[in-house]
């Protein structure tokens, strides 16, 4: 098959991506998204506009719309639902509700949940104990 023929498109899961590079299965699609997400409360301010709050909730509104697993994207979407819309506000709160929307899904898969009081080492400022230097 040529790289551009569309029949090599396929599906895993329900992820739709091209065979050519390499296709995206739920793992790398979901490891690439939460790297995503992570990064952006990592870079989020520390006192966002209320244009960039309400942004910002719109993106989250749609990445929800748009997570190309379904399955996922409505967990995700019936999770915010219950009482968890994105806190916004500032950095460290998003930062925490990203962290608690990704335990949500780590429970749901039976993995281990991870410490939100180290998001910011995690993604944003490196481990305390040095542990990524030299
Ligand atoms: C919105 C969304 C919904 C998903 N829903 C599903 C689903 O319904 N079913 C399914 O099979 N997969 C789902 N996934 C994918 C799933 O969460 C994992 O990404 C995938 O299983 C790969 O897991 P992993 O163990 O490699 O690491 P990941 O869970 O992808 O984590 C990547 C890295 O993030 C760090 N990390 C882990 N937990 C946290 C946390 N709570 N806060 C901050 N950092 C953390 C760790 O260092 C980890 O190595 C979803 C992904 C997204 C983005």
């Amino acid at each position: 098959m040529a790289c551009d023929d569309e029949a090599e498109t396929v599906q895993c899961g329900s992820v739709y991506t091209s065979l050519c590079y390499g296709y995206a299965d739920v793992e790398q699609l979901g490891r690439s998204g939460w790297t995503l997400l992570h990064a952006i409360t990592a870079n989020y301010p520390e006192r966002p506009s209320p244009t960039h709050q309400t942004e910002t909730k719109q993106f989250i509104s749609l990445f929800g719309k748009l997570y190309p697993c379904w399955v996922c994207a409505d967990d995700f979407k019936a999770w915010m639902k219950d009482g968890n819309e994105p806190r916004v506000s500032n950095r460290e709160e998003f930062g925490r509700w990203a962290c608690e929307a990704h335990n949500a899904v780590n429970v749901k898969l039976g993995k281990e949940s991870f410490d939100c009081n180290k998001w910011q080492e995690r993604w944003r400022t490196g481990w305390k104990d040095g542990s990524c230097d030299g």
